[in-house]
């Protein structure tokens, strides 16, 4: 065989999603593996602990790390909080929001689905009337930062429409979390997954969760157990709260660890202000390149993701052509557009560590470049 070592390019990651990986990072990541259970490793673990309630600004004892990427997040939420025959409302306005939906059904629930139009923000009101119809709710479910159509929900609003009704919240923050507010414990967020490959610009394949009280209480109070054994926090509790001592649940991802560890470090060396801000300025220079190049923005400025920016594919351009062009001559990956918006716009990330002047510059000069031929 001839097969040989595998050495990928650096690319520029511009889409939605692995984001670009500082340096610090990715050495972090092939520092000597220990054992999962060596208290070096466990005393790293607290560190990551503290440095999630950090990031998702919450005192939640319940903050680990997911070992899988945001779907399993996702999933984690949905199978420990729905008990089979448990009302709950899944707003519907991308991708993830149809996934939402999907879990709430397999874990045995009855979805009630409030759809709004891709690109919009979930609409309040629609959110109200269903609450108010529907008494029996135990679960509002959203999505954040829906990377699908790059429109943002408002989640502080959600967050006590759900309180004034008496239902627990889950929230998709993979795309939101560092990159725009979000506060759990101020919002009264109840279970909220993000993704370590976003704007936390680590490697894909783990995802952060914060549990609140209420939501710890719902599924210590479960009647049948969690049907997925992997995904049952009940099980993996012991494992990140044994308070120094731990037990064997999974053998954890030591080296993704390592690097969650390292980006987290960074997020906190920043802080989460500066970081919202930078994405914020950032996103404002690419608007103005992109919209001298004449494109248009999906979203209308006031739900505009900074981090996810969906712009239509202007007539006449080939999609998959000028995408394919971007990679193998700039080095450059932006994404295609999801479900409805395949072949139809683009979504330009810029997140994290990817959040920076130069790459605005690059992806800016390198679609003008490659539109003019
Ligand atoms: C990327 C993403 C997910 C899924 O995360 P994976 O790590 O790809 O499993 C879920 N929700 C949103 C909003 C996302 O952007």
């Amino acid at each position: 065989m001839t097969i040989q070592s595998f050495n990928p390019p650096r690319r520029i990651l511009m889409g939605p999603g692995p984001s670009d990986i500082a340096p610090q990072v990715l050495q972090a990541l092939s520092r000597p593996t220990v054992g999962h259970l060596d208290p070096l490793f466990i005393q790293m673990m607290d560190e990551v602990k503290q440095l999630l309630q950090y990031a998702f600004q919450t005192d939640n004892d319940f903050t680990i790390a997911v070992s899988a990427p945001g779907s399993a997040g996702m999933e984690a939420c949905f199978v420990n909080l729905i008990e089979p025959g448990d009302k709950v409302i899944v707003c519907r306005n991308g991708v993830f929001g149809e996934r939402m939906r999907e879990n709430v059904i397999r874990a045995g629930g009855i979805a009630v689905v409030v759809d709004d139009n891709w690109g919009e923000a979930v609409c309040l009101d629609k959110v109200e009337s269903a609450l108010k119809a529907h008494p029996d709710t135990k679960i509002l479910a959203f999505v954040h930062a829906e990377t699908s159509t790059g429109a943002r929900s408002d989640a502080e609003a959600l967050g006590k429409l759900a309180k004034q009704h008496g239902a627990l919240t889950i929230v998709d923050a993979v795309t939101s979390l560092a990159g725009i507010p979000l506060k759990v414990d101020e919002w009264q967020l109840d279970a909220v997954y993000s993704g370590s490959q976003k704007c936390l610009s680590c490697v894909p394949g783990l995802s952060p969760v914060t549990f609140s009280p209420l939501a710890i209480e719902k599924i210590l109070a479960r009647r049948s157990p969690v049907q997925s054994w992997f995904l049952d926090q009940s099980l993996v509790l012991g494992y990140w709260s044994g308070k120094g001592k731990r037990s064997y649940h999974h053998t954890a991802p030591v080296n993704s660890l390592y690097a969650l560890h390292e980006s987290l470090i960074m997020l906190n060396n920043e802080g989460l202000e500066n970081a919202w801000k930078r994405h914020q300025e950032v996103h404002n220079k690419l608007k103005l390149g992109l919209e001298d190049l004449g494109f248009e923005f999906v979203v209308k400025a006031d739900v505009r993701l900074p981090q996810l920016n969906t712009v239509f594919i202007p007539q006449g351009i080939d999609d998959a052509k000028i995408r394919g062009h971007l990679l193998n001559h700039y080095n450059l990956e932006i994404g295609a557009g999801l479900g409805s918006f395949a072949g139809k716009a683009w979504r330009i990330g810029i997140m994290g560590y990817g959040a920076r002047n130069e790459n605005v510059s690059l992806c800016v000069k390198a679609l003008e470049e490659v539109m003019a031929q």
